[in-house]
């Protein structure tokens, strides 16, 4: 097999340069590459990249991840989180091959408690939400080939997370603010990596399971409890922190008032992943507790 990676120095396109080599041959590229164009913002050099490697498999991690920034920077959130991947889509469909792509819980307006299923209505509180559900929709209307994995609060072991600015922060600080009203499921970049992989592996052989999948760690925490959880974990790795557990305060998200609006209710319900593809999610604390003995243990 072929395999077109896109955003390869990307928390997930990291791991993905991993887990996708024994698949097949990878041309792995970022933006700045140079004998081949990986820059999702330049529309004909992505699709002159296509048409000259001819893949059989083109997994795009590269996105517009600003959240914030997305909200003054429509047009280039546009650019590289829809209208490059019409233009892969329409490459994908006149090569007959795969496209795999992310997205994001950040497509659901977030009200309720129920985890969301993947034909739920999406209702975007922001542009990033906007411009990824315009990714996943240019994708579906092309009828390529595809795997959507819809995902959440993403870490990668390798450059900053949510998780390793807490330990800076309790290292510094007697007592934190952290956010409790947002509840979802942190998940690993190697996860969602290595259940592409077996993804990939399966359609090869059942390409009916071509779609839209719902992928995150089991179980679910507000950042307060996701915090909380990183704090207890380092210390009783011998960790010298000034702020515990017990001192870390729950607060509602205006309290943080930000550009964009985020959803309150990220949970993501991952029963047809699990069901088409025979796979189990670990827990999230089992990744996070991997990461941090990975970066504490350096
Ligand atoms: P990162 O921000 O770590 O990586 C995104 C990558 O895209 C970076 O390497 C970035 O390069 C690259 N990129 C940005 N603009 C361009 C461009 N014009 N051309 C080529 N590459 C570009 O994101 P993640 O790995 O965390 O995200 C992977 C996927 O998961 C994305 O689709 C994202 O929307 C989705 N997702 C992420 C979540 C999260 O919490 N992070 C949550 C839910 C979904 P550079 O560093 O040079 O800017």
């Amino acid at each position: 097999m072929k395999i077109l990676l896109l955003g390869k120095n990307g928390q997930v396109g990291w791991e993905l340069q991993r887990s996708l080599a024994p698949l097949g041959e990878v041309l792995a590229l970022d933006r700045h590459s140079q004998e081949y164009c990986g820059d999702l913002a330049n529309l004909s050099g992505l699709a002159d990249t296509v048409r000259q490697f001819k893949p059989t498999i083109i997994v795009n991690a590269a996105a517009y991840t600003g959240v914030d920034k997305a909200e003054s920077e429509i047009e280039l959130a546009q650019t590289i989180n829809a209208d490059a991947l019409a233009i892969l889509a329409q490459e994908a469909k006149s090569l007959d091959a795969w496209l795999v792509h992310y997205s994001t819980d950040y497509v659901f307006a977030g009200d309720g408690t129920i985890p969301w299923l993947e034909d739920d209505a999406t209702g975007p509180l922001g542009v990033y939400g906007a411009t990824k559900l315009a990714g996943e929709q240019a994708i579906q209307q092309s009828a390529c080939k595809h795997l959507i994995f819809r995902t959440s609060w993403v870490y990668g072991a390798r450059g900053n997370n949510f998780a390793k600015t807490m330990l800076r922060l309790a290292a510094e600080r007697d007592s934190l603010t952290v956010i409790s009203d947002q509840i979802g499921a942190p998940t690993g970049a190697d996860l969602l990596a290595d259940v592409t992989a077996h993804a990939l592996r399966t359609v090869q052989q059942q390409a009916e399971l071509s779609g839209l999948y719902h992928l995150v760690a089991r179980g679910e925490t507000s950042w307060h409890g996701y915090a909380s959880y990183v704090i207890k974990t380092a210390q009783s790795m011998g960790q010298d922190l000034k702020t515990s557990p017990g001192s870390i305060a729950p607060v509602p998200t205006n309290a943080f008032p930000t550009p964009a609006k985020r959803p309150n209710n990220s949970r993501m319900n991952t029963k047809k992943l699990r069901t088409n593809f025979n796979l189990t999610l670990p827990h999230w604390q089992s990744g996070v507790e991997r990461m941090l003995i990975e970066f504490l243990e350096k």
